[in-house]
């Protein structure tokens, strides 16, 4: 099963197309074992083309790894059959440090360009070592000018064929497109059924920005909380009556708004699965049913911080990520 693919705005000329599902490698904790490597490879072997990383995964390493090995196999002829992001993160995004970062990144991936390179986050930390959970003490504010500039730079420079942002709101995208040279190609953003983010990926359209779906499922399983969309009656319902999973409608639903996703999984049956959803589409009564999910936000910037962290005495109006 083959997946489509998008074209990018603003992407340098030599860029390739970008497949609609790309494999996720984030998860906390950020720990690397065999088992998620040897996914990376399972993820090849069915044809999947897209890779989404960043430097807080510490995941890099193991998927330049995975890559030179399927590189070395056979499983594809060159570099430039894949597409992989990265993502700096908030103690790199100061002006002078965007460089060097995504130079880390390609060492760290083994490769000479990123296909696509995001702002993980819109604020900054204290620069220094990746700590997570964050502290409250290391908020900065982000000089998104100078930041993005060095973004730009990145793009002239072919290190990146694309550059974006990730988590950013309509105010925060109107402000970027006041200041940028190159637009921001993608948002990668918490998106799915019980997400529905509608005003966002109406502006991303009008605005030439293509939205990315993360957590399209809803996100990885914490210990006692529910996961709002696998266990969506409503995702359940039209699920049984199409013959396909909740999994498969939820992916199938960002599909048909226009949006691309990246799913993680470890498990090739369930890849497999989640690679099965361009060959039919949901009828007009799903959408209905759909877009009346009552909606809830998993990921915010206080998710990010330490539960040790007291909430109430920062002020996070201007970096939080909470869109309507
Ligand atoms: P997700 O893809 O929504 O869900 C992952 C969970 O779903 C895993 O526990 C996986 O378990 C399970 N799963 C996968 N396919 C399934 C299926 N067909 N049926 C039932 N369960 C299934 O969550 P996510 O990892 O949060 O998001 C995906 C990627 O988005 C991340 O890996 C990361 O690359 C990116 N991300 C970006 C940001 C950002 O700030 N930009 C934030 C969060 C995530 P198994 O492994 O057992 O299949």
């Amino acid at each position: 099963m083959s997946i489509p693919e998008v074209a990018l705005s603003s992407s340098s000329t030599t860029t390739r197309a970008m497949p609609v599902l790309g494999m996720g490698t984030g998860g906390y904790p950020f720990t690397v074992d065999g088992k998620k490597k040897l996914a990376i490879r399972h993820a090849i072997e069915l044809g999947y083309r897209h890779f989404d990383t960043a430097s807080l995964y510490q995941f890099e390493p193991a998927l330049g790894e995975a890559i030179a090995e399927a590189l070395h196999l056979g499983l594809i002829d060159s570099r430039s059959d894949l597409f992989i992001t990265s993502k700096l993160w908030c103690t790199d995004a100061h002006p002078d440090l965007v460089l060097p970062a995504i130079r880390e990144t390609l060492r760290n991936l083994k490769l000479d360009y990123l296909d696509l390179y995001l702002i993980h986050w819109p604020m900054s930390l204290k620069p220094g070592a990746c700590s997570f959970p964050i502290k409250s003490d290391d908020i900065l504010p982000l000089d998104l000018k100078s930041v993005w500039g060095a973004m730009e730079e990145c793009q002239r420079l072919g290190l990146a064929k694309s550059i974006g942002v990730s988590n950013f709101t309509r105010k925060k995208i109107a402000e970027l497109l006041q200041i940028a040279k190159i637009p921001p190609a993608v948002n990668q953003v918490e998106l799915n059924p019980v997400w529905q983010q509608k005003n966002l990926i109406e502006f991303c359209k009008q605005n030439g920005i293509h939205v990315i779906a993360y957590s399209p499922l809803g996100g990885q399983a914490w210990p006692g909380r529910k996961n709002l969309v696998l266990e969506s009656e409503v995702l359940q319902d039209i699920g049984k009556a199409k013959g396909k999973t909740v999994a498969q409608v939820s992916l199938r639903w960002i599909y048909e708004q226009g949006a691309s996703m990246v799913v993680k999984s470890l498990n090739k049956e369930r890849m497999k699965e989640n690679m099965e959803i361009f060959d039919w589409e949901l009828s007009e009564e799903d959408r209905v049913k759909i877009s009346q999910i009552p909606q809830c936000k998993m990921i915010s910037t206080y998710s990010l911080l330490s539960p040790q962290e007291s909430r109430d005495s920062i002020d996070l109006l201007d970096v939080d990520i909470v869109e309507d």
